[in-house]
């Protein structure tokens, strides 16, 4: 029977054995895996690294990052990242003008 280092509200920590599911992917950390990386890596799957609630970063309801995807993912906004592709899907129209004369 798998046992957990589970992350008290107080700081400190409790261990919890049991079949609870897989372990959080942090090497440091016994927590139950409760969530899923969801960060995209191709061919239509998702990182999948099990997290805990403590590590599972928050992108969007219901979409978690493990650490190092939320780092990426923090980076890519921080880059402007997702303001640039919203640019790229506006039209211009800057060029309408240069067709003068005849
Ligand atoms: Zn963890
Ligand atoms: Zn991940």
């Amino acid at each position: 029977m798998p046992c957990y280092s589970i992350h008290r509200k107080d700081g400190g920590k409790a261990i919890l054995c049991g079949d609870l599911g897989p372990h959080c992917g942090d090497a440091n950390c016994g927590d139950v895996g409760t969530y899923l990386c969801d960060y995209p890596v191709g061919d239509d799957k998702t990182c999948d690294m099990p997290l805990c609630h403590g590590h599972a970063f928050e992108a969007a309801p219901n979409i978690h990052y493990c650490p190092g995807h939320a780092l990426l993912w923090r980076e890519f906004r921080a880059a402007g990242g997702v303001t640039r592709e919203l640019e790229n899907v506006v039209p211009y129209k800057s060029k309408e003008s240069t067709n003068e004369g005849s």
